[in-house]
C-alpha cells in the first residue's frame, strides 16, 4: 500500500530529518512509529500527506508513484488517507454531524450519500446521540471520535494518526485504540505516530523505530523499546 525506497529529507536550514529510509507497508497493516522527539515522525507523515516533499528517494502510494506528482494531483492522493492528529482539529462552529458531513462535502458528494453515511459512521465511532453537539460540548475523547469519523467518512484505504491519544487519559486513550484497531480489522492500514509506551507494548504491533532520521527498528509484533 505504501512504500518508500531511501527517502531522505533536508529542510532549507541544513537538518536531515530522514535518511535513506526504506520502509513498505502493506494493506491491512497496523504499524506505530516511535522514537523520540526529532526522530523524524513528523517528517515522514508530512511526505505522506506530500505536506513536504522528498529531498532524494521514492514514495509508491497505492502502486503509483507519487513522489512528484503535480501539485494539483494532491488532493486526489490525500483521498486516500484519513488523518488524525493529536489536537483533534475540528471545526468549532459546527455540529459534530456537520464535522463529519464536510469532509463528503468536499470530495462533492451527493446529499443522499451524506444523509446515509455520516449517522452510519457515527454509529460505528459510539457517538449517534451526539450528532447535534458542538465540539466544545464533548469530552476531549469524544472530540478525538468525532475526527476519527470525520477522517474514514469517504472510506480512505489508509488512516494515519499523529499522537492521536497524546492530550487524553488512559481510558479514553484505550477507546480511540479499540477504535483504530476496529478500523484496521475492517481491512485500512493504520499508522501510528505515538509516544505512549504502554499503548504500544500492549496492542503488540509492528513496529517502526526512527532515530535520527534513520529506521533503528521494524519488528512484527514489537514493543515501544527506547526509555524516554
Ligand atoms: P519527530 O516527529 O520524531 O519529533 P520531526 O520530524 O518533527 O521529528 O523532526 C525531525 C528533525 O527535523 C528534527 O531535528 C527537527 O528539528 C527537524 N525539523 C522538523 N521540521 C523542520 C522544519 N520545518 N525546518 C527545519 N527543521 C525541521
Ligand atoms: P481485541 O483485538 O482482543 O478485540 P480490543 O480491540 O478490545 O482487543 O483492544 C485492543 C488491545 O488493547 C488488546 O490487546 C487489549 O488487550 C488492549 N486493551 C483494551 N482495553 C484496554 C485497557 N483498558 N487497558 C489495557 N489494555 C487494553
Amino acid at each position: 500500500m505504501i512504500k518508500l525506497e531511501r527517502v531522505s529529507k533536508k529542510y532549507k536550514n541544513g537538518t536531515y530529518a530522514l535518511q535513506g529510509v526504506s520502509l513498505n507497508i502493506k494493506k491491512g497493516d497496523f504499524v506505530f512509529f516511535v522514537g523520540p522527539s526529532g526522530a523524524g515522525k513528523s517528517t515522514l507523515v508530512k511526505l505522506l500527506l506530500k505536506e513536504e516533499n522528498v529531498t532524494s528517494g521514492k514514495i509508491i502510494v497505492d502502486k503509483k508513484d507519487v513522489t512528484h506528482i503535480h501539485n494539483r494531483r494532491i488532493p486526489f492522493l490525500r483521498r486516500k488517507m484519513g488523518v488524525v492528529f493529536q489536537d483533534f482539529r475540528l471545526l468549532p462552529n459546527k455540529t459534530v454531524y456537520e464535522n463529519v458531513a464536510f469532509a463528503m462535502e468536499i470530495i462533492e458528494a451527493s446529499h443522499r450519500d451524506i444523509r446515509s453515511q455520516v449517522p452510519m459512521i457515527l454509529s460505528i465511532v459510539g457517538l449517534s446521540d451526539k450528532q447535534k453537539s458542538y465540539p466544545s460540548q464533548l469530552s476531549g475523547g469524544e472530540q478525538q471520535r468525532v475526527s476519527i469519523a470525520r477522517a474514514i467518512v469517504n472510506n480512505p484505504p489508509i488512516l494515519i494518526a499523529d499522537e492521536p491519544t497524546g492530550n487524553l487519559d488512559p481510558e479514553n486513550s484505550w477507546e480511540i485504540m479499540k477504535l483504530l484497531k476496529s478500523i484496521n480489522r475492517r481491512g485500512t492500514t493504520v499508522i501510528m505516530a505515538t509516544h505512549d509506551k504502554e499503548i504500544v507494548d500492549i496492542m503488540k504491533q509492528r513496529v517502526v523505530e526512527l532515530k535520527k532520521g534513520r529506521i533503528l527498528r521494524d519488528e512484527e509484533k514489537g514493543g515501544y523499546g527506547y526509555e524516554g
